[in-house]
């Protein structure tokens, strides 16, 4: 921007490039005082290029020095030769050229004296243009010499405009690639702008427009007084002239070059953007064209980042309740986590799935909107809220605001969906977060989800809070889970067999089936942990219906190789008991097998007692009418109260190892043992002890009167294979 000096009689705004209307500053330089008046007279009326001239004036070449110093937009110099010394003119032009840069301004010589014309070779030096004798100036000589002179000087300014508008552009479109938000991007632009067109950043605002998502055209930048506009839609603009200027724009898909110029950028088919720049002036045409290159390629820049931003929110967001997805909970809780006021909780609708299948989807996608818009109203900033899955919702915030009664109190009200009003109950996790947890963002949400799947088997349609403690084990065994599931269906599950012996004689009266699981890598996993899961999760109806069939068909074998009276023990879960149809299972696999019923014992614990103990009775008297036998299991361990133990019509007592073990330990045989001994005789029923590895607990119970028994002392575990070729051996 140039500033005034002392001659300058013009508008103190002058920009890169003159208005129009601005006149031509042409500046005599001369030592006669009427050679400035005769000059200035001689040109007062004149229009070059529809602009007219103004003039300045300076009396030495040391003065003329000093203006041009300061005032970089003189277009001509009429320079006298002579003056403070014989070749001032020629040092002065020398100066312009060397010292102060100015390249454009074109220089014509008056002499008084034609033997003081300079030398070819200085003309060409110093880029003079003219030459002239003051005698030879008459006006029309004059206005030729000038006309011709100030249009060169245009022609190599709009040359030096250009070029550096160009470096402008180059130097925005590479650094601009790198910022990456739309916001971001349109900032650089606006700032480049700002530059391009020589102005402060102040007053220019850049509206974003996109028909596609329905929403009115915002501001996405906007520098100097506006700022504060910025994400505000563009309707609020309080600025009547920019805001009509830009929403003209923005339907016209065009530039509009007034005082205030307004560019647009055309992004692609349905998105586009509209700068307005306060500018005070007219843009003359190297401006305006400059300008729509920059908007050219500022358009692809934009079209880009946009086409970022999209993939961004497919990323990061869901598309039909607009709220954060599961990945970007993620980095929130991430970015959150450290704060130890925080508490996660997730939000699961109950009964989702049978509203969405017995409803339509739609009427499903409703029930979402109007809880994800009850969520939001009940727990406002800064608590943040998500859509973590299909129908379960994620909340971060502080404790006062996220806590059981918070989600009780939000799910309190009915919902209006097509115009019902609709209950919906959820169940919820809730997990404080705390400074020491290692865990990333992601792991705590898989803790919250564990968490979930607990609350929605023990406390549905509560809201509880979880340590992480409890969901880290809980990770372990839904771990553990999957891996049980996929050993299954791998058929990595087998049978071993523990022999079963008459005490008093030693003969091999059958065997026990035991479940065996060898991972991948080897390891066995003790079934006393695996199988409570598999009851907790269900997956012991599926794996004890091929227990039982598995076991029958290996009793079928043992009858053929001539094992007729042999009997197989099975382990039965109550879990699986419970199964309204397992009576019709256990004949179907019987007749399925071709196995008589006496030869299969069933091992029931006294777990089974729980629940209605009517259906129970009836279900065992059931089965042992088929000839099945019934032994209790773990007998001694369980809390059954004998009056339940005298309903329950069983065949055989099972001594529990930890009671067999004892009788080792305490030396005599007075120890539970014996009581149930002597309870399987009064009751009349049969009685087996396990666990017997040594001969002393072999003689002991056969001293009580225990028949039989099971354990090392006779065999381990046999694998089938094996246990074929032991039984040949005894
Ligand atoms: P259980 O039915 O009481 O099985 C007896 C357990 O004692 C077996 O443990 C067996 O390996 C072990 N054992 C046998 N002899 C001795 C001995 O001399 N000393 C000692 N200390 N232990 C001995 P295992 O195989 O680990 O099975 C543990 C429990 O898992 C079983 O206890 C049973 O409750 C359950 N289980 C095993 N297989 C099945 C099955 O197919 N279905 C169901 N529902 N539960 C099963
Ligand atoms: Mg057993
Ligand atoms: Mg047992």
């Amino acid at each position: 921007m140039i500033r005034d000096n002392a001659v300058d009689f013009m508008d103190e705004q002058v920009d890169l490039a003159p208005a129009s209307a601005e006149p031509w500053r042409v500046l005599v330089v001369d030592d006669e005082a009427d050679v400035h008046e005769a000059t200035q007279l001689a040109l007062r009326d004149l229009v070059i290029e529809g602009r007219p001239l103004a003039f300045l004036h300076a009396c030495s070449a040391h003065e003329a020095y000093e203006i041009l110093a300061r005032d970089h937009e003189v277009a001509v110099i009429l320079l006298d030769v002579v003056m403070e010394s014989e070749d001032a003119g020629l040092w002065l032009a020398k100066r312009i050229r060397d010292d102060l840069g100015q390249k454009a301004i074109r220089i014509i010589l008056r002499t008084g004296q034609p033997g003081y014309a300079p030398e070819i070779d200085t003309i060409r030096a110093y880029d003079i243009n003219d030459y002239k004798t003051k005698s030879e100036l008459t006006r029309v000589r004059l206005f030729t010499s000038l006309t011709v002179a100030i249009r060169s000087y245009w022609q190599i300014r709009r040359l030096e405009m250009s070029r550096r508008g160009l470096d402008l552009i180059v130097a925005a479109s590479t650094g601009l690639g790198k910022l990456r938000a739309l916001q971001a991007f349109a900032e650089g632009v606006v700032t480049q702008l700002c530059v391009l067109l020589n102005i402060a950043p102040e007053g220019l605002i850049c509206a974003f427009s996109c028909p596609r998502t329905d929403e009115a055209p915002r501001v996405i930048a906007a520098a100097g007084r506006y700022r504060a506009l910025i994400h505000r839609p563009l309707h609020e603009l309080p600025d009547a002239e920019a805001r009509g200027a830009l929403q003209r724009c923005l339907s016209r898909k065009q530039h509009a070059f007034a005082r205030g110029a307004c560019l647009y950028f055309d992004v692609n088919e349905t998105s586009g953007i509209a700068a307005y720049v306060n500018l005070a002036r007219e843009l003359d045409p190297v401006d305006r064209d400059l300008i729509e290159v920059f908007c050219a390629n500022m358009s692809v820049g934009f079209e880009n980042v946009l086409l970022h931003d999209r993939l961004f929110d497919f990323a990061y967001h869901d598309q039909l309740l607009h709220l954060p997805n599961r990945n970007r909970f993620i980095q929130l809780i991430d970015e959150k986590r450290a704060d130890p006021r925080m508490t996660l909780a997730l939000v699961d609708l109950d009964d989702f799935a049978e509203m969405n299948t017995v409803l339509d989807h739609r009427f499903g996608d409703q029930v979402l909107h109007a809880v994800a818009t009850r969520l939001a109203q009940s727990f406002g900033p800064p608590v943040i809220l998500a859509r973590v899955s299909g129908d379960i919702f994620g909340l971060l915030g502080p404790p006062d605001k996220i806590n059981p009664r918070g989600i009780g109190q939000a799910f309190f009200d009915p919902f209006s969906v097509q115009g019902e009003a609709i209950r919906v109950s959820a169940t919820s996790s809730l997990i404080r977060l705390n400074r020491d947890s290692p865990a990333t963002g992601g792991e705590l949400l898989k803790d919250a989800s564990i968490a979930l799947k607990q609350a929605k088997l023990l406390n549905r349609g509560r809201a509880e809070y979880f340590s992480a403690d409890l969901s880290l084990t809980a990770r372990e065994r839904i771990h553990m889970l999957t891996n049980l599931r996929a050993a299954f269906s791998a058929e990595r599950l087998f049978l071993a067999f523990q022999p079963q012996i008459e005490l008093a004689s030693g003969k091999v009266v059958g065997a026990e089936a035991l479940l065996r699981w060898k991972t991948e890598d080897g390891q066995f996993v003790p079934p006393d942990r695996f199988i409570p899961l598999a009851e907790q999760s269900g997956l012991i109806v599926h794996i004890g219906e091929w227990v039982l069939r598995t076991a029958c068909h290996r009793l079928k074998r043992l009858n053929r190789l001539g094992y007729a009276d042999f009997r197989m023990a099975i382990n039965i879960s109550h879990v699986q008991f419970r199964e309204p149809d397992f009576v019709a299972l256990l004949g179907r696999v019987l007749s399925d097998c071709q196995i008589r019923a006496e030869q299969v014992e069933l091992e029931l614990t006294e777990s089974v007692a729980m629940g209605h103990l009517d259906s129970v009775i009836a279900k065992l008297a059931e089965i042992r009418r088929m000839g099945v036998s019934i032994a209790l299991d773990d007998f001694g361990t369980g809390y059954s109260s004998l009056s339940v133990l005298k309903q329950l019509d069983v065949d055989r007592l099972k001594i529990d190892r930890a009671f067999v073990r004892e009788i080792g330990q305490s030396g005599d045989a007075s120890g539970i043992a014996t009581l149930v001994v002597a309870l399987g005789r009064q009751l009349n029923l049969g009685t087996i002890a396990e666990g017997v590895e040594t001969e002393e607990q072999r003689t002991c119970l056969q001293a009580l009167g225990c028949r039989e028994g099971q354990g090392y002392l006779f065999a381990s575990p046999l694998p089938a294979a094996q246990l074929e070729a032991w039984l040949a051996t005894h």
